[in-house]
């Protein structure tokens, strides 16, 4: 029998092949991955300055000890660049061709780029795997002051994690409060004020243009005409997902690879899970969607049909200096309502006309609450 191929070392592709081991699947398995294959919880890559790790730290087990550990091929450095999907089979950048029984592809997504002008641009970082995080590390070692460009969830976590070292962080972005697109203003300003006390200078309403060399460091222009000197910029302006190899082979892609309930793709035996997928119209880049979507697939290959369904999932931001929960309000119509205290910790209860509550942010030491205001809700 040909092998269910997966292809990605992520959190998807390892938590299908976690799953796939804790059932009987009368299929070999095989992963293929264009990185090295460490398992590691990606997720805590914004938490490795607090916490005192390092990169490597992070590693819970090589590609090696994956491959014993869940009796699968796991095959590493190596690119898809390929799909035959009437033949079920792909092709490797090494130009191996590979025949699969099913497909899953778990190939993530990859940062935005903003492409400024400018002799320093090339130099500006961003982190969306371990290998982006080394050379960050690499950089950060001889650097005194990081921008930030992005004052959105992953751009405000490492700004977190940066002011538990002895640097200097700038924020730079076009958002009017940190975390603009997800979260309501006064909590966005409570975040703001704790980084704030902790050195943390902002440019927010102000997009960033060229970044070019200087001395020592880089010169950001700032559209208000404002000048930034850093030692080094790390980008944070968003992730998409790498649908290049989908598109290729014909898959129907959106803002992710179209899949229905069951993770189908358009293709017959092609699924897809995490990041790059699009499942019934939502593209989810968060760990609890995976998860979910990697239970219930490993279900659907080993022939008991699974549909996902995801409960409410509630999104903990990691600025720990005043941490936020938010369940996002599943209407528009509505209005926030806030108790609490910016200094200290803050509820918004997102109310309908009825006085539902259809979503809710918590910060600071009212994230504790979560468990309460999960029972209040019943959308
Ligand atoms: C700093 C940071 C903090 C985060 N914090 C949180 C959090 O607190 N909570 C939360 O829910 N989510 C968080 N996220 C998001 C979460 O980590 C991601 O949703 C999740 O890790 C995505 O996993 P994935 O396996 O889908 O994709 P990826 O981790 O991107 O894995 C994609 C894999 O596919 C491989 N690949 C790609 N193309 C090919 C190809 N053509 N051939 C072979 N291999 C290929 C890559 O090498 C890689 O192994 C965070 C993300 C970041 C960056």
């Amino acid at each position: 029998m040909n092998p269910i191929i997966i292809v990605g070392s992520g959190l998807a592709g390892y938590s299908l092949l976690r799953e796939l081991k804790n059932r009987t699947c009368p299929a070999p398995i095989t992963l293929i991955t264009a990185d090295g294959g460490e398992s590691y919880y990606k997720p805590k890559l914004s938490t490795v300055q607090s916490q005192q790790k390092s990169a490597l730290k992070m590693v819970m087990a090589s590609a090696s000890k994956m491959a014993q550990d869940h009796h699968a091929e796991i095959i590493t450095h190596t690119r898809v660049v390929s799909l035959d999907t009437p033949n079920h089979q792909l092709t490797l950048d090494n130009g191996e061709i590979r025949p699969y029984h099913q497909l899953v592809l778990a190939t993530g997504a990859s940062p935005t780029r903003l492409n400024p002008p400018g002799d320093g641009a090339k130099d500006v970082l961003s982190i969306n795997n371990l290998a982006d995080y080394v050379v960050f590390e690499q950089k950060l070692a001889d650097a005194k002051r990081v921008a930030v460009i992005g004052p959105g969830l992953i751009g405000m976590e490492f700004a977190n994690d940066l002011l538990h070292t002895n640097r200097s962080v700038t924020v730079i972005g076009p958002n009017p409060w940190p975390i603009s697109t997800l979260i309501p203003q006064p909590i966005g300003e409570a975040v703001q004020k704790a980084m704030s006390a902790q050195g943390a200078t902002w440019h927010l309403g102000c997009a960033s243009g060229a970044i070019d060399k200087q001395d020592s460091g880089y010169r950001i222009a700032l559209e208000n005409d404002t000048v930034v000197e850093a030692d080094l910029v790390l980008s944070a302006v968003g992730i998409r997902a790498d649908l290049q190899l989908a598109v290729q082979s014909g898959l129907k892609t959106n803002r992710g690879i179209l899949t229905d309930s069951y993770l189908q793709t358009s293709a017959p035996d092609v699924y897809a899970l995490g990041d790059c997928a699009e499942v019934d119209g939502r593209n989810l880049p968060f760990v609890q969607p995976l998860l979910i979507g990697a239970r219930a697939l490993a279900a659907t290959l080993t022939g008991h049909p699974q549909a996902v369904h995801y409960p409410p999932m509630p999104v903990a931001i990691k600025t720990s200096l005043h941490p936020i929960i938010i369940l996002p309000p599943h209407t528009k119509e509505g209005r926030w309502v806030f108790t609490g205290s910016p200094d200290t910790g803050m509820v918004g209860r997102f109310l309908t006309e009825a006085d539902k509550l259809a979503g809710f942010v918590l910060s600071g030491n009212q994230t504790a609450e979560k468990n309460k205001l999960m029972d209040e809700y019943h959308p």
